[in-house]
């Protein structure tokens, strides 16, 4: 596979709806422990607006797509990360304009330009205990598969691992951004909830493209 079309990215929007619901219960403990508790719940009524948008509108290309589930994640989520989610994906919107497939450079053009705008939206920096800490590091693996030639699948499924890492690496960090950052000190031993929903959400998009059309539960 070379190429990621309209279909691929479908399926990853469903499929990454699809784990934040699993994961509901999960997210909300993290964020409990030096937050307020609201992430899981939050994040998954986001994605269920996402997912009767995307039914309904019938987006026609790859940026329409991810524009309606950057918009809706910020209308529908609010807080302090709905802005920060929601722009994940209207970035990549704007790097998908006009473009029927997307290749690998494409896409780590896309999510490069998610990752600085959430750094300048937000002002935080590596090491802060943030979804930047999940999303640096998938950034980062992607241009190093880039450097080497890799494929889509390969290079994906890196960019996987390295966000995993990102979002446990959390654990030993003070929390510097959002409400955690109350806690200080105290906020070393737990995992960032956003970093973990990053992960989830990269992780989703690894799956769902690499296993095309495995997964029968994706549009349930
Ligand atoms: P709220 O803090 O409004 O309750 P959530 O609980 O939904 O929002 O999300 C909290 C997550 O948002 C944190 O775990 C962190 O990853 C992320 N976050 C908070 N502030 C920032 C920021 N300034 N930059 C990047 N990410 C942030
Ligand atoms: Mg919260």
């Amino acid at each position: 596979m070379d190429h990621l079309g309209l279909d691929d990215f479908t399926r990853s929007i469903h499929y990454i709806s699809n784990t934040i619901q699993e994961n509901k219960g999960y997210l909300t403990k993290l964020d409990s422990f030096i937050g307020d508790g609201d992430h899981g719940s939050t994040i998954a009524r986001g994605f269920t607006k996402v997912v009767e948008k995307i039914r309904k509108d019938k987006p026609e290309s790859i940026a329409e797509l991810l524009k309606d589930t950057g918009f809706t994640l910020v209308t529908s989520m609010g807080g302090a990360s709905g802005p920060l989610f929601g722009t994940f994906f209207t970035e990549m919107s704007k790097e998908a304009e006009g473009k029927d497939v997307i290749g690998l450079r494409d896409f780590y053009a896309m999510i490069s330009n998610a990752l600085a705008k959430i750094s300048r939206l937000g002002g935080a920096k590596p090491g802060d205990k943030t979804m930047i800490d999940s999303l640096g590091p998938a950034v980062k693996s992607l241009g190093v598969s880039l450097d080497k030639g890799q494929g889509i699948d390969r290079a994906l499924k890196n960019m996987s691992i390295a966000s995993k890492r990102g979002a446990a690496s959390t654990k030993d960090m003070i929390a510097k951004k959002g409400r955690s950052r109350y806690h200080g000190k105290r906020s070393i031993g737990y995992q960032d909830a956003g970093a973990t929903t990053i992960y989830l959400i990269i992780n989703a998009i690894y799956k769902s493209i690499s296993q095309k059309g495995k997964n029968e539960k994706i549009n349930k």
